[in-house]
């Protein structure tokens, strides 16, 4: 008789987990309170126009690949990619335009050659980029925080040595000052915060080791769009026999003597031997283990930044824009005490527009592009949010038509919005946050859930509110940390 497991959720690491849990000898069940796989993760199509509804930029595809690996299949011929030759296209007011090109010499020639900035601080800072990731990722990427021997491995004690060295006693906006002389320079490092949530002004300089995952890795876009990482990864775990409940929102976690039994749906138990919950850990205190002991220190922790999204059909095509581009704000610090302080949106925020069919031409009709428009705002605070989207899509269309020398307006033939509340509803992030909790003080990383109960015996906990962290490759971690404490 095989074991039983149950899935709360198919977000990416829910999907993550169910491949793993399967390869490990169990009879997988998925609950998924909506009626499409992938939670965040998901797409959507509008007049010929398609457009990945959350993620855009994609990082360390072996996480991906390592799934098809597990379970026997060779990953090319079921999910393709690309690495980017240009990671982002960077624009400014006053006219000045950078290209992050994949190849970090050229790169550091681009930054040289038109902001002055000597290319030995760029080839600087991606060596110390490199050396936090060595040191850190074995640790806290890779490792459970809340299990003894993480602490006394070799790679842990190594560490130890080199503490002064990983950022934890500095900012990511201190350390990119010291770093780089031209403010452009300290503004497109300090950005790399953004890509967990954070507030470059606040969060360490340890996650400067983003950047080494966009340069000296690479960044990568998949050839079908990213909604095909939960494509096929949703067809991998239902060619593996995973079964999935789609309109099944899980009501409540069964325990009995302390131990997760099962989940309850429509009233109905459903019973296994262990749960895996891949729903928002904060909400999820607050819903389905409402009646189990809370862990408030925890819960109460200060949530990442949200987004405001328009997917705009755009009547026209812009041969300057790549698949990422940015559009930087003039004053970044005020840009951020806007977003985390204020609880706001700044009258001139940094405009990101992502575009997918410069990559994938089918994703628009000819002579078209799909404008994937995206700031980052606050997490929910019940704001106005009316008021302030209705704001925010003024100042958008204005810097757009400022540094792009073009009227945007007119050519906008399909929107769609997605905002913190939406972000909220559909996929019951807490405060619609993208990666759970901020990563704006040096204790966070040990103040995100456990991937599993201290509490409940066999109730398991994967995906962007806990350990390790939101965003796709750290998701899909934290399922593979999760797997790892279960005995097949
Ligand atoms: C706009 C946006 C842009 C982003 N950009 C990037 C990016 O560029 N790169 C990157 O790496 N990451 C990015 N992220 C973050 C990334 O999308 C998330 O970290 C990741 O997708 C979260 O996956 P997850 O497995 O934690 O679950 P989620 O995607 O949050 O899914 C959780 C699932 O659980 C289900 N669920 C909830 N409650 C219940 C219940 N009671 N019963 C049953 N099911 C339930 C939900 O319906 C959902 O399907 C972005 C996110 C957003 C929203």
């Amino acid at each position: 008789m095989h074991k039983k497991a149950i899935v709360i959720g198919s977000g990416i690491a829910g999907l993550a987990a169910s491949i793993r849990l399967k390869n490990k000898g169990f009879e997988v069940s998925v609950f998924e309170a909506n009626s499409y796989p992938g939670g965040k993760l998901s797409e959507m199509v509008i007049d010929g126009y398609r457009f990945d509804a959350g993620p855009s930029l994609f990082t360390l595809p072996d996480q991906v690949e390592e799934l098809f690996r597990i379970s026997g299949k060779d990953p090319k011929a079921h999910f393709d990619y690309i690495r980017l030759p240009v990671a982002c296209h960077y624009f400014w007011d006053d006219g000045t335009q950078i290209k992050a090109f994949g190849d970090t010499k050229k790169f550091a020639e681009e930054v040289e050659n038109k902001l002055g900035e000597p290319a030995a601080n760029v080839f600087e800072s991606l060596r110390k980029s490199a050396f936090i990731y060595d040191h850190l990722a074995p640790l806290f990427m890779h490792k459970s925080l809340h299990r003894f021997g993480t602490w006394t491995n070799k790679v842990a004690l190594k560490s130890y040595f080199k503490m002064g060295k990983l950022g934890i006693f500095s900012t990511m906006n201190k350390a990119n000052e010291k770093q780089f002389s031209n403010p452009k320079m300290v503004q497109l490092f300090n950005r790399y915060a953004t890509y967990n949530g954070s507030n470059p002004f606040e969060t360490p300089a340890t996650l400067n080791i983003i950047p080494h995952l966009e340069f000296n890795i690479g960044a990568f876009f998949p050839k079908k769009g990213m909604h095909d990482i939960t494509l096929s990864l949703y067809k991998l775990a239902m060619d593996l026999g995973v079964k999935f409940n789609f309109n099944s929102k899980v009501e409540e976690v069964i325990v009995r003597d302390r131990k997760a039994v099962g989940v309850i749906i429509s009233g109905n138990s459903h019973y296994a031997d262990m749960v895996v919950n891949n729903m928002d850990m904060v909400n999820a205190y607050k819903t389905i283990l409402k009646n189990e002991k809370q862990p408030t220190r925890i819960l109460n922790q200060p949530k990442s930044s949200s987004a405001l999204i328009f997917y705009w059909g755009i009547k026209k095509n812009f041969p300057e824009l790549d698949l990422h581009n940015i559009l930087f704000s003039e004053n970044y610090k005020e840009e951020f005490d806007h977003i985390f302080s204020k609880k706001s949106i700044y009258s001139d925020p940094t405009v990101y527009i992502n575009i997918t069919s410069v990559y994938k031409s089918d994703d628009a009709p000819d002579g078209c592009m799909n404008w994937f428009t995206m700031i980052n705002v606050p997490n929910n605070q019940v704001q106005d949010w009316d008021k302030l989207i209705q704001e925010a899509r003024k100042n958008i269309i204005q810097k757009i038509n400022r540094i792009l020398q073009t009227d945007i307006e007119p050519l906008i033939k399909v929107e769609e919005i997605l905002e913190p509340r939406t972000i909220e509803s559909r996929t019951s992030s807490a405060n619609g946050a993208l990666y759970g909790n901020s990563s704006n003080n040096k204790y966070a990383a040990f103040l995100r859930h456990a991937n599993f109960s201290s509490d409940i015996k066999n109730l398991y906990f994967c995906g962007g509110s806990v350990h390790p962290g939101g965003g796709i490759p750290l998701c899909l971690l934290s399922a593979k940390i999760m797997s790892e404490m279960i005995e097949g």
